[in-house]
């Protein structure tokens, strides 16, 4: 089958025939339709973040089961799916506490690239491929563990809701989960991108007062379009003296989606006393946020959330329920879809801002 493979930091991918094993014990075989591109594979491939080599990237997959390993209870061939990009155990502290998207066992899988227990089902000759986030979804077809994947239901277009295995879910749930916000309430957010976008909508479900901050103009036009109350072009206007302007004071809650440094220290100016900031985007590994003490002594809260804090066999089936009936239009978020030999096309595309999120169809 074939699958893009990274063999080398920096490089562009190299569309590959390689072998797929069969799934193992637990694991589940997936025939892929559609996998969204994301800005965190991006990070991986440029060598912003810790990844071995050779692998596959790609962790917004949806697809059909095909095969089943041994053990496997949860699915069966057949079933619709969205693979998620936060593995979890259902075993350990975090999974038990309600809060799977922190599992310990998420970020040895991220740090080696391989399925739980340290598998690695592709192959290209000898050479074993890894799958980054225990995924590897820029293939036809996935070998992965059941507990990565949820189920859906069947009239759900792939092609939209694979989003939700990442980007769109991160932005949703950290709107609506991660603040636990009530109607009435101000939510600023920064970043308009495709996970900024998503928690717009989340927070417009939750009848938030919505401020979108974005430093491009077509990027808070869709921003509008979804939902946001007020817009800040932030090259334009400084937010920390338009936010008080707008509602009277800091907002309650402040979302962060750029991974900027610059961006936190802003935001963080832009809440109230007590407010909260919540850090989801995914700033270079070495980068030092600083900070005025003094903020926490008007008790603002800087925090941070793993995948918007979802569950994900309740929230994703649910989200998609929403898509379905017209009230998430996360399809709004695609401006283009490619198929999978036009993968390094659709990363220059995403890095130059010229569209908020592209699928690749199988
Ligand atoms: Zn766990
Ligand atoms: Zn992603």
């Amino acid at each position: 089958m074939k699958a893009a493979v990274l063999y080398e930091i920096g490089a562009p991918l190299k569309i590959e025939d390689v072998t797929l094993d069969e799934p193992q014990d637990n694991e589940v075989l997936i025939k892929l339709e559609a996998t969204g591109v994301c800005h965190t594979d991006l990070h991986f491939m440029k060598g912003e973040m810790p990844t071995p080599v050779p692998v596959v990237p790609g962790h917004e997959g949806a697809g059909i089961v095909e095969k089943v390993g041994p053990g496997v209870t949860t699915l069966k061939p057949g079933d619709h799916v969205i693979l998620m990009v936060a593995f979890n155990c259902g075993k350990c502290r975090y999974c038990y506490e309600g809060r799977p998207t922190m599992c310990v066992e998420n970020l040895p899988i991220q740090m080696m690239a391989t399925l739980p227990g340290g598998g690695m089902r592709l192959h290209k000759g000898d050479q074993a491929i890894h799958h980054l986030f225990g995924l590897a979804c820029y293939a036809e077809k996935v070998v992965v563990h059941e507990r990565s994947a949820v189920k859906i239901r069947e009239d759900a277009p792939m092609e939209v809701v694979c989003l939700l295995g990442c980007g769109t879910s991160t932005g949703i749930g950290t709107a609506i989960n991660t603040t636990k916000i009530k109607a009435g309430e101000s939510i600023a957010i920064f970043g308009c991108g495709g996970v900024g976008l998503s928690a717009v909508m989340g927070a417009k479900l939750a009848g938030a007062r919505i401020i979108a901050v974005d430093a491009l103009d077509s990027k808070l036009e869709k921003a509008k379009e979804l939902g946001a109350d007020y817009t800040i072009n932030a090259t334009k206007e400084d937010p920390q003296l338009r936010i008080p302007e707008i509602l009277g004071g800091g907002a309650d809650y402040a979302l962060e989606f750029v991974g900027n440094v610059d961006v936190m220290t802003k935001a963080l100016g832009c809440i109230r006393a007590g407010g909260i900031l919540i850090v989801a985007g995914m700033a270079p590994l070495t980068s030092i946020l600083n900070i005025m003490p003094f903020e926490f002594l008007i008790g603002k809260t800087i925090t941070g959330a793993v995948q918007g804090d979802v569950i994900p066999q309740i929230d994703i089936p649910r989200y998609v329920d929403l898509f379905m009936e017209g009230k998430l239009p996360i399809d709004k978020l695609i401006t283009k879809t490619y198929k999978l030999d036009q993968i390094n096309e659709a990363y220059e595309a995403l890095e130059k801002g010229e569209i908020i999120r592209s699928v690749i169809k199988m």
